[in-house]
This record gives structure tokens, C-alpha cells and sequence, in this order.
């Protein structure tokens, strides 16, 4: 079985979920850091996984 990554905090639905996607994060918009340091939300990735459609 393959090992998951851990969901980052801004992450709404794992990922290859139906029905979901990738966003840039909405806390550091897309750049990873915030403040010069890793952003806590996407995990310094820039991106989030948010669910599609549900709003
Ligand atoms: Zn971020």
C-alpha cells in the first residue's frame, strides 16, 4: 500500500478525489512562503487541494 502524504492544513479533500483539485493557496498565493518562512497552509507547496463545486 502506498504511503499517503499528510494533508496540509489549507488542503479541503485528498488528493485524486472525484471531484476535487488543486487551488493556489489562498494564504501565500501560490508562493509557498509567507513571511519568508514555509507557509503553514499548503506546507510551502503554494497549492491546496479544495473540493469542486461544493461552494
Ligand atoms: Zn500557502
Amino acid at each position: 500500500m502506498a504511503q499517503q502524504p499528510p494533508l496540509n492544513p489549507g488542503d479541503e479533500a485528498e488528493p485524486g478525489v472525484p471531484g476535487s483539485g488543486e487551488d493556489l493557496c489562498p494564504d501565500c498565493n501560490g508562493s509557498g512562503k509567507q513571511d519568508g518562512a514555509e507557509c503553514k497552509t499548503c506546507g510551502g507547496t503554494g497549492k491546496v487541494i479544495q473540493g469542486i463545486g461544493g461552494g
